[in-house]
């Protein structure tokens, strides 16, 4: 790192007013420390509350801070990515509005950047969330990572930094669908983790909803590997597989032994089963095939109704 270069901070917003405040103060500290150069972009993802007041604010106290504000809200990834589009930095962060990933950190990130790492990210040790919140991550972040095709690093959010070939790599993904985490891992180049433990939020609630969640949940899984169109395949080839063995079954009975022909249950019992299946491997692909329509209809990742000193 040498004199001149620039930091770029991207921050995504969602209603997120009760923290702004706190979040420039300890920001500023942690960027002013490092004496280089630096700009951040908070974009605003269609809030509803004071937020986008706030950044008007913050960019004429300090020009350096600056403000996106998207047409709607379009969630996490598309708020980040449409920072990333207007930065222009040598190390671009992005860090959460609500302090939950501690801006300090971001010094050890420039100095494992300093050493040549290309992508520096946080990777997280522990977290003051509820117990179930913690439970469900850790499983769904272990079956992820079992099945994915990249291998991708357990327990690792959006905090991280990019060096500017990383950031330009990223910048070329087009998928529509962005699980940024999973992304960053797809790029490669020389990667390193620094362990944090994750904070409680500073205010105010989650602005993730559970339904975000789960839909970002899906994106990581479908978006980095096709297991689940094999496991579709093989409950169709286990269940072929019983319904011969059982007719052979009842043909033995039928032809050989004086055994009635077991009747009704067990015929609702197949009939119910197969159809549950096979609804359930139809919705699998239907995950596929959503996906490809989303990707071929190309419309944007967000669209910007306000920029405020970029
Ligand atoms: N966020 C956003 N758009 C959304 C939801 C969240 O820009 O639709 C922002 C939010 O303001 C915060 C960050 O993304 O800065 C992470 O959100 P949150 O803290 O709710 O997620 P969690 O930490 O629970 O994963
Ligand atoms: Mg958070």
């Amino acid at each position: 790192m040498t004199k001149g270069q620039k930091i770029g901070v991207i921050v995504p917003i969602f209603n997120e007013e009760d923290n702004l405040p706190e979040l420039k103060r300890r920001l500023s500290s942690v960027l002013d420390s490092t004496g280089l150069d630096y700009e951040v972009i908070l974009v605003d993802d269609g809030s509803k509350d004071g937020s986008l007041a706030l950044m008007r604010e913050f960019n004429k106290k300090d020009p350096r801070w600056k403000a996106l504000s998207l047409s709607r809200n379009f969630g996490h990834g598309a708020a980040c990515t449409s920072g990333l589009d207007h930065i222009d930095a040598d190390a671009v962060i992005f860090v959460d509005a609500d302090l939950q990933d501690p801006p300090e950190l971001i010094l050890e990130f420039l100095k494992k950047w300093r050493e040549g790492h290309a992508v520096v990210f946080g990777a997280r040790t522990g977290r003051s969330e509820g117990w179930l919140r913690r439970a469900v991550t850790r499983v769904f972040y272990r079956i992820l990572s079992g099945v994915s095709a990249t291998p991708l690093p357990l327990d690792a959010g959006i905090f991280s930094l990019l060096d500017r070939t990383a950031a330009d790599s990223l910048r070329k993904l087009p998928e529509r669908h962005r699980y940024l985490t999973g992304l960053r891992a797809w790029l490669g180049y020389p990667q390193v983790s620094v362990p944090y433990e994750r904070q409680s939020r500073h205010a105010s609630s989650p602005k993730q909803s559970l339904a975000k969640l789960v839909s970002l949940a899906f994106d990581a899984i479908f978006g980095f590997s096709s297991a689940p169109l094999r496991l579709a395949t093989l409950v169709g080839l286990v269940m072929a597989a019983g319904a011969f063995l059982f007719s052979l079954n009842v043909f033995y009975d039928k032809f050989f032994t004086d055994k009635p022909i077991i009747g009704w249950s067990s015929t609702m019992v197949l009939i119910s089963w197969t159809g549950g299946m096979i609804l359930f491997t139809v919705g699998i692909i239907g995950e596929y095939v959503g996906r490809i329509y989303d990707e071929i209809k190309q419309r944007p990742i967000y669209l910007v109704k306000e920029k405020v000193g970029l």
